[in-house]
């Protein structure tokens, strides 16, 4: 087998076979198909697509690259859930602990930031002595006792996938149906869990621009799933704003601790809530979804799912303390407001530049070793709809110096859009795939 007439095939807009795809994979992973030939053959991907086979062919082969986590050592039905990435999406830290509070085991592997979306591994992190790379034995233990651990990504997992996200990163190929999705779904898939909820975000903090996009994506991680002996349905989520208030890691966990004792803001409530219920139906802890939601909102109205995120972080060595007395989380020394230029409504927050803007306060990486600030970030105090006079406080920077707050607060400045008119409210979950 030749790559160069795997390449020429997929150009001229051929279906590559099971062996073809495996090769192929094999090659990236053992260093002998070069960059070049690879990068070649991602961008005849991207521009003639793949069939629903070829790319769950793709997927296995790349979800066998590496380490495959072996979680038969669990009690029950295992779920994990997959954002495909937003702007201040901290749902897996409430969504977790209200599952497990409900008994569903949770094996959950999340990834850090990258770019303007934030990472629920480095938000982990910032709670002092939150350990994240539990052992495989450590891991199962801990969901076998208490039903969820929640880690980082092990570096062994799917390697053609870090190699193949990498290239794409720099050739134009990301925004691609098949290579996300085989993406994704080779990480999922590897990871070990039996059922798969995945949130897949649309709008302009999103990959997806549109929903029509973010289904077409949806529909295609759900029939991998399929194909590959799982089960997975998937939630359309508007990102064309930030969810919640808090954007960066200190204070997006100040804000979870609120959700779960009910004080949180409406949206990101609503939102865990749904993705939870959805969670519980598929580990079979609930005989209809909507006797999954009630579940889902007791387990918040209790405290129940307070007292199971504390129990997992004290398992995973943090100090709980901080969870319990708050305000011992320390921020950014250096704060500023963000006022309103004009009076009238926020009638559009773009999502991805809140993201940047909160970059440059250092919460989030340019680069993938760059160090975080942890009580860095953005606090919102208007979001889409709500009316403001000119010279109001929009949204409170923390930053390291009066430099970068200044620097993020121009970024800010063009994320809000003003009108004269109050816009209509959309719906956060926009469709659901099964
Ligand atoms: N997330 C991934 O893991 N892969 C993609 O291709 C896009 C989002």
């Amino acid at each position: 087998m030749h790559i160069l007439d795997i390449i020429r095939k997929k150009r001229d807009g051929g279906t590559l076979t099971k062996d073809e795809i495996e090769y192929f994979v094999r090659g990236c992973t053992d260093g002998s198909i070069p960059d070049y030939q690879l990068s070649a053959l991602l961008m005849a991907i991207y521009l003639n697509g793949m069939t629903h086979e070829e790319t769950a062919e793709l997927t296995l082969a790349m979800a066998h690259s590496g380490d495959m986590a072996d979680l038969s050592a669990i009690h029950g039905v295992t779920v994990d859930k997959h954002s495909t990435g937003g702007v201040g999406d901290k749902t897996s830290m409430v969504i977790v602990p209200v599952c497990a509070a409900c008994g569903v085991k949770i094996a959950k592997m999340s990834g850090r930031g990258l770019g303007h979306t934030g990472g629920t591994a480095d938000k982990l992190e910032s709670i002092p002595g939150m350990r994240i790379d539990l052992s495989p034995e450590e891991f199962t233990a801990q969901i076998n006792k208490i039903g969820c651990a929640m880690i980082g990504q092990t570096g062994e997992l799917c390697p053609a996938d870090k190699k193949l996200y990498a290239l794409r990163d720099v050739t134009g190929t990301v925004e691609s149906v098949p290579l996300i999705a085989s993406s994704i779904m080779s990480k999922k898939i590897a990871s070990g869990a039996e059922r798969i909820l995945l949130d897949v975000k649309t709008g302009s903090g999103a990959f997806m621009k549109t929903t029509e996009d973010a289904i077409m994506l949806a529909e295609e991680m759900v029939e991998i799933a399929k194909l590959s002996g799982r089960r997975a349905a998937a939630l359309i989520t508007d990102m064309d704003r930030p969810l919640g208030h808090a954007v960066g890691n200190t204070l997006e966990v100040l804000e979870v601790l609120e959700t779960l004792h009910g004080r949180g803001p409406e949206d990101l409530t609503e939102e865990c809530l749904e993705l939870a219920a959805n969670m519980i139906w598929l580990g079979e802890q609930a005989e209809s979804l909507e006797h999954a939601r009630k579940k889902a909102k007791t387990a918040l109205e209790t405290g129940k799912a307070f007292e199971k995120f504390c129990e997992m972080a004290e398992a995973q060595g943090a100090d709980v303390r901080y969870l319990r007395e708050p305000e011992r989380f320390a921020l950014s020394p250096v704060r500023k407001d963000v006022c309103a230029p004009r009076s009238g409504y926020v009638v559009h927050i773009n999502a991805e530049q809140v993201g940047m803007a909160s970059v440059r306060l250092g919460a989030g990486r340019e680069k993938a070793d760059d160090m975080l600030d942890y009580g860095a970030g953005i606090v919102l105090k208007k979001t889409v709809g709500d009316a403001v006079q000119k010279g109001e406080v929009i949204a409170e920077l923390y930053g390291a110096s009066a430099e970068k707050c200044r620097d993020a607060e121009s970024v800010l400045h063009g994320a809000f859009r003003y009108g004269d008119e109050k816009t209509e409210e959309c719906s956060l979950v926009l469709a659901r795939v099964e």
